[in-house]
């Protein structure tokens, strides 16, 4: 269990090590593997699970976890927290190289609602998934990659040849926003030799046996993200601020409680609680690895296999789903429905919305406003105004697939989807601290 005082700096690191979708469902995975974890394959038949910890990763990139009793203590019903692993960025096509005069660039494409400004003029590295094979050999191997260094940038225009700079202006998403590599004199550079080259020198850093000689990769999903890690901020460091809290946050606080209630399973206290993280919440969640995908039913179904059992179970089981939530913004606070203003340093925010946008009910929301009592921790709600659009989750979308009371809540943040957010370390302490009690306490 991580005391208060060291909580930021862990999940500075967490974020730090998490550059991807990928990324971050591996750095879960380590560190439910130190921790006893037991992965499954979702390739292979399951024979009735044993009492135990286990996880579940789905296109390297989504992960679930939960605690399981045996067929004796069938569950009477299931704690979920879920949340997302991705974040919007800027994705490298799949032929990217453009040689300008002497400058190597990358094509990218937008993920997800990227605020775009923030992207120029910032230090940012590459990392993502590779597909590879020896040569001579079909067979296919992935590895994650990461430059781990500012190895690109998208300059601005100089205010000298742009005069208007300083009004609304809008960012072309395919002129404007290409990340600049290199200075080159070569004809054609070789991307996928740049490639093969990091991943060279990333195996033999990591020391995990040495590559084939001659590897080919064949395909890529990789993601320009800032190079700058998470820092405190602010005079007495209240503020942490860096890329992705939109939704390592909550991935964060969901693991940690976990891993608490786990240590619970040791003394024989605990409960059935899992944990769901999954990719692409920020284009939409249809996908394999998605909250609007078959994931999260697939192992429902292999765990509890009657239908009849399974439903009753669902129907008293409680999802939290995690999310960030937008925190009153001083020089903006007119944006704000003047009755919801979510304050940083004030604790999670229940999020509403009359047209479902959020899967919040009055039940769900009475049921974590005692949790939050429980855990002594200060709750507040959001909705947005009427005269402006909202934003959803993966609340609405798992609530309606599975069939589960779901209550959307999060960490109040600033400046969501840009590069860098903020957040009040409280805040971030305060979630961890209602899911471990949700996953906890005795019912
Ligand atoms: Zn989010």
């Amino acid at each position: 269990m991580i005391a208060e005082q060291l909580y930021p700096a862990e999940l500075a690191k967490f974020i730090a090590s998490s550059p991807t979708a990928f990324h971050a469902a591996a750095s879960a995975r380590d560190l439910l593997s130190k921790n006893g974890f037991t992965q499954l394959d979702e390739q292979a038949p399951w024979q009735e699970l044993p009492t135990g910890k286990y996880f579940i990763l789905r296109n390297d990139s989504s992960l679930i976890a939960f605690i399981w009793q045996d067929q004796a203590n069938r569950p009477r019903y299931l704690e979920m927290i879920g949340a997302h692993t991705d974040s919007p960025c800027l994705k490298v096509k799949p032929k990217p190289v453009l040689k300008n005069w002497n400058c190597l660039q990358l094509g990218v494409e937008i993920y997800g609602g990227a605020l775009l400004r923030p992207w120029f003029d910032r230090e940012l590295s590459l990392a993502g998934r590779v597909l590879w094979h020896e040569t001579g050999s079909t067979e296919l191997h992935s590895s994650l990659v990461d430059f781990q260094r500012p190895i690109a940038i998208i300059p601005n225009l100089a205010i000298h040849l742009n005069s208007e700079a300083n009004k609304m202006q809008e960012v072309n998403r395919q002129t404007d926003m290409v990340p600049l590599l290199a200075l080159t004199e070569e004809e054609e550079p070789d991307f996928l030799s740049i490639l093969v080259k990091q991943l060279q020198s990333q195996e033999s850093q990591e020391s995990q046996g040495a590559l084939p000689q001659q590897i080919k990769i064949t395909d890529h999903e990789l993601f320009f993200y800032d190079a700058a890690p998470p820092a405190l901020l602010g005079l007495d460091e209240q503020l942490l601020t860096g890329a992705r809290l939109d939704n390592l946050v909550s991935c964060f606080a969901a693991l940690q409680a976990l891993l608490v209630a786990a240590n619970g399973t040791a003394q024989g206290t605990a409960q059935n609680c899992m944990i769901i993280l999954n990719d692409h919440e920020e284009v939409g969640s249809t996908s394999l690895a998605g909250a609007d995908g078959s994931f999260l039913r697939d192992i429902l179904e292999r765990l509890l296999p009657d239908p009849g059992e399974r439903q009753a179970m669902l129907r008293r089981s409680l999802l939290i789903s995690a999310d960030n939530a937008h925190a009153l913004h001083p020089n903006f606070f007119e944006r704000h429905e003047p009755q919801h203003q979510p304050l940083m340093n004030k604790g999670p925010v229940i999020k509403m919305n009359a047209n479902q946008r959020y899967a919040t009910n009055a039940a769900t929301a009475a049921r974590f406003r005692l949790l939050c009592e429980q855990a002594k921790v200060p709750v507040q709600e959001f909705v947005v105004r009427n005269d402006m659009g909202c934003g959803s989750t993966i609340g609405p979308l798992t609530a309606a697939k599975i069939g589960v009371d779901t209550v959307d809540v999060g960490v109040p943040s600033l400046a969501m989807h840009s590069i860098r957010e903020t957040v009040a370390c409280k805040d971030c302490w305060y979630l961890y601290e209602v899911l471990r009690t949700f996953f906890c306490a005795a019912e």
